[in-house]
């Protein structure tokens, strides 16, 4: 077992570096953009510049051909510095599922667009009635002469009022026909990318908060027509490219969940070293202050570590179940860490945590939102249970 980093990763931890050293005298800017919920360009253009949208691009498309794990590293390290970018997690989802399913014309279309950064890619999986319960979407796409038509509509999509494109669950055969024919309910799912502008398409802003600096929307789908070359993977088999995408999501959340718990340990140490209330010692020097940071910064190495194989085994091709195992899991692992951490730093700032300008309040919304999107954790557990534990389904 080798967990040492190879100098390719460990070049972009340097690279992300750069980035924070570029973005520094922006911060306030930034900071005031998100306050808003307005998309913060400089970010996108920052990630692009650097080359990080090509990290899990093989070189023949324009990447370089880091990996998963090094899309992993590369979110961790912008997360320590607070720097994040739901559409560059999201974008790299829709990137995973070219590579492992599209075809090699979509591979060339898209894959170079996005490492340039002229794409930007939403992920459109939730339906108001269908929730948790993916198999029971009713977004329909029907085929014709070289396009689908689709029409339905998604909930909860981020991002999709600035992004250019949108990976989109739907169902090439409708779950009551499926289960009629005594069909896998897994069976009749196609994946689909769609150019936001397409005709037909509405999308409204919700009025929900979590992810900072992007609006989350209604997206309705209605006669869109979508060439018969955007479907990513073979039509009705779309639940196989999706895991491909899945996976990834939740080990990229995990990551960034583990980098932003480091942010905010620092910030708590930075301030438990300097703040004196009784006598001359600092507030840092009290065991009731010390022990959970020490705490959070003992759980967070372990989470890494599952973050870390994950993406290890993702890239490695290992049986697809594991791989969904380890993705779930550190989503779990990194949701309860953040949320910790960022109640911890709070905790240790006193009233100065609930200041705005010290964000740490404002990161709360996030490190909450993990407990329930991408994938709730009772979801996870409930997948664990059934899936790994061997144990009647629950539900
Ligand atoms: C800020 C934000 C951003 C989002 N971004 C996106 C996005 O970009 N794209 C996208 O497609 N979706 C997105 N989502 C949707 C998100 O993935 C869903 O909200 C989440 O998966 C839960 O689905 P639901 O809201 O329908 O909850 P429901 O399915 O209605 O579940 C409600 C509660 O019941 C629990 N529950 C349900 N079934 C079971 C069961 N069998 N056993 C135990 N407990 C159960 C759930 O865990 C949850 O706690 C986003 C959501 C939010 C809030």
């Amino acid at each position: 077992m080798d967990f040492s980093i190879g100098p390719e990763i460990q070049m972009v931890k340097e690279t992300a570096d750069k980035i924070r050293k570029n973005l520094e005298g922006k911060r306030n800017y930034i900071f005031e953009k998100i306050k808003k919920r307005e998309f913060v360009y400089e970010i996108w253009d920052e990630l692009t510049a650097a080359g990080l949208l090509g990290a899990i691009v093989p070189t023949q498309y324009g990447g370089s051909g880091l990996g998963l794990l090094g899309a992993t590293i590369i979110t961790e390290e912008l997360a320590k510095n607070a720097i994040g970018n739901a559409l560059f997690i999201l974008t790299i989802c829709a990137q995973s599922c070219v590579i492992r399913n599209g075809s090699e014309e979509l591979k060339r279309r898209f894959l170079s667009a996005t490492v340039e950064g002229k794409i930007k890619c939403a992920l459109g999986v939730t339906e108001a009635e269908a929730g948790s319960n993916t198999f029971r979407i009713k977004t329909i796409a029907s085929k014709k002469n070289g396009y689908y038509v689709i029409n339905g509509e998604k909930v909860w999509i981020t991002g999709a009022d600035v992004a250019d494109y949108i990976m989109l669950i739907t169902r090439t055969t409708p779950y009551q026909e499926v289960e009629k024919k005594g069909l896998p309910k897994m069976f009749g799912l196609s994946v689909f990318l769609v150019d936001l502008k397409s005709k037909g398409i509405t999308i409204t802003k919700m009025n929900t908060r979590g992810i900072e600096g992007m609006n989350q929307c209604v997206v309705n789908f209605e006669n869109v027509e979508v060439p018969a070359e955007n479907i990513i993977g073979q039509e009705d088999q779309g639940v196989w490219v999706l895991f491909n995408g899945l996976n990834p999501e939740r080990i990229l959340a995990g990551a960034s969940a583990v980098g932003l718990s480091e942010y905010c340990l620092r910030k708590a140490i930075d301030y438990a070293k300097e703040r004196v209330v009784f006598g001359t010692k600092p507030i840092g020097a009290y065991q009731a202050i010390q022990h959970p940071l020490a705490d959070i910064k003992i759980r967070q190495e372990s989470t890494r570590l599952i973050v870390y194989k994950a993406a290890w085994a993702y890239d490695n091709e290992v049986p697809p179940q594991e791989v969904m195992f380890l993705a779930n899991s550190s989503k779990y692992l990194a949701a309860e860490l953040f949320m910790s951490a960022v109640d911890r730093a709070i905790q240790t700032l006193g009233g100065a945590g609930f200041l705005e300008d010290n964000h740490l309040i404002l990161l709360m919304e996030s490190a909450r939102l993990l407990k329930t999107a991408p994938l709730s954790n009772e979801m996870i557990l409930n997948l664990t249970a059934e899936h790994i534990l061997g144990l009647p389904r629950s539900y």
